[in-house]
């Protein structure tokens, strides 16, 4: 651990005494709650999955490959597209945000003309974006929106010619861009150096997909994986080391006791090796120890810890579903409320027609249901048995997986859904139960 820690027996900035300020004051039991409390984040920033640390155990090599990918900018000729894949957590981004940062000091140091720049493709969103971001990185200022995507790669492209600049830019989760928009502007991108007089772009794509190669035109792949880096998983091992390096900065000496670290690290190697994971364990079983007023984060804040982001995930992935695979889960909570907990495909069906017909939206048939319904089998969230009716034939019996309160709580947030909540299904329920 560092020294650094040390400083924790002075009071940090913004904790003081809370003097108290007579009887009747209807804040003083909180503000004397809230400032008693132990402490035990010094550094709350440090734990955020966006902080880049000055350290990053585990990926010297990493770190010094991509480096060594890059240098030939430093003598003014242009690096090779670099191709970066691996799970969730493993790094990428920290390290190419880390080695950019490094880049830049040598850059501004040397004054040299080079450039550098990050851009995450799944929130830049558009082609547009994305080459608003490349113009902005070199000076060129293009309007948030109103002109063609031609003109603005003729922007960037003369840009880069007029000023004489290498842009070197990392696209962070560039299956987003390629899912969402295909790879043409990928291939206008690689193929912009050929015959340029200028200096020109580099570009690092970074991906989480492991099957991300298969979507790109041949083309689009040979160029940009002139070279290639794969992160691997964290051992549980390396996981200890980068949870004990943020935790002495972000920590209190003695709030995060080692079993703590070593437990985090175990429960995010046993998933996939993801640092992302075992950081936010760290950090929310800190919070439910902050909350709890207690002195030091123990095994059991750890276990709290694991079902809050377990809940947080299955709320990101219900939210994000599609329309008709929600009304589908909206009609599984009106009907279980009105007494069927596992009703037959057919009264699904009908119960989502009726909620279609409530909203105004054209529902979808039988046949496109029966198969959202599989998705969402598939993905957990509900059981679809097949049972035998004698003579009325085959049928699926449904019923929802995830806790009704968590699907409650996703239908609630949609501002179209919501006030479905309150409605009573005028279709016949008693067949259904029989
Ligand atoms: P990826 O981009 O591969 O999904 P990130 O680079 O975003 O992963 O890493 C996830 C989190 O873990 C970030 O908070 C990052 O700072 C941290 N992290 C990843 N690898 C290390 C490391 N070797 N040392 C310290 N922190 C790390
Ligand atoms: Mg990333």
């Amino acid at each position: 651990m560092n020294n650094r820690i040390h400083i924790n027996d002075q009071p940090s900035k913004g904790l003081f005494q809370w003097k108290g300020s007579g009887a009747g004051d209807p804040l003083e039991e909180v503000f004397k709650r809230a400032l008693s409390r132990p402490r035990i984040f010094r550094n709350r920033e440090v734990m955020r999955s966006d902080y880049v640390p000055e350290k990053l155990p585990h990926r010297d090599e990493h770190i010094r490959s991509l480096g060594e990918i890059l240098s030939p900018a430093l003598r003014c000729s242009r690096p090779s597209n670099v191709f970066i894949y691996g799970k969730t957590g493993t790094g990428k981004t920290a390290v190419v945000k880390y080695v950019f940062k490094r880049f830049e000091e040598i850059t501004a140091r040397e004054k040299l003309p080079l450039r550098f720049e990050y851009i995450n493709c799944r929130i830049a969103g558009t082609e547009y974006r994305v080459l608003a971001e490349l113009c902005g990185a070199i000076g060129v200022r293009v309007p948030f929106t109103g002109l063609s995507k031609a003109e603005v790669f003729n922007r960037l492209r003369r840009g880069l010619s007029e000023k004489g600049y290498l842009l070197v830019a990392c696209f962070d989760e560039i299956d987003a861009l390629v899912k969402n928009c295909g790879d043409n502007l990928l291939y206008e991108l690689t193929r912009m150096n050929e015959g340029f007089d200028g200096f020109g772009l580099s570009i690092i794509g970074v991906s989480n997909d492991l099957h991300f190669k298969d979507y790109l035109d041949p083309r689009v792949l040979s160029s940009l994986s002139e070279e290639e880096l794969v992160f691997h998983p964290y051992t549980a091992i390396e996981l200890i080391d980068i949870l004990s390096e943020r935790a002495s900065e972000a920590f209190y000496e003695g709030a995060v006791p080692q079993e703590v670290i070593n437990l985090c690290a175990a429960l995010a190697a046993a998933e996939h090796g993801d640092a992302r994971r075992a950081i936010d364990l760290l950090r929310v079983a800190a919070e439910v120890a902050e909350r709890n007023g207690d002195e030091r984060v123990e095994e059991k804040h750890v276990r709290l810890a694991q079902n809050i982001i377990e809940r947080g995930r299955i709320f990101e992935a219900l939210s994000t579903l599609p329309l008709h695979s929600k009304l589908i889960l909206t009609s599984l909570i009106l009907l279980k409320r009105g007494g069927v907990g596992e009703p037959i495909s057919g009264t699904v069906y009908q119960a989502y027609r009726e909620l279609c017909g409530l909203i105004g939206v054209e529902p979808l048939t039988n046949r496109r249901v029966s198969s959202l319904i599989s998705e969402l089998d598939m993905l957990g969230v509900l059981k679809s048995d097949l049972v035998n009716r004698g003579r009325y034939g085959r049928t699926r019996k449904i019923s929802l997986l995830t806790p009704v309160e968590e699907v409650e709580e996703v239908i609630e947030n949609d501002e179209l859904l919501s006030t479905l909540l309150n409605h009573r299904l005028r279709i016949d329920l008693n067949r259904s139960r029989r």
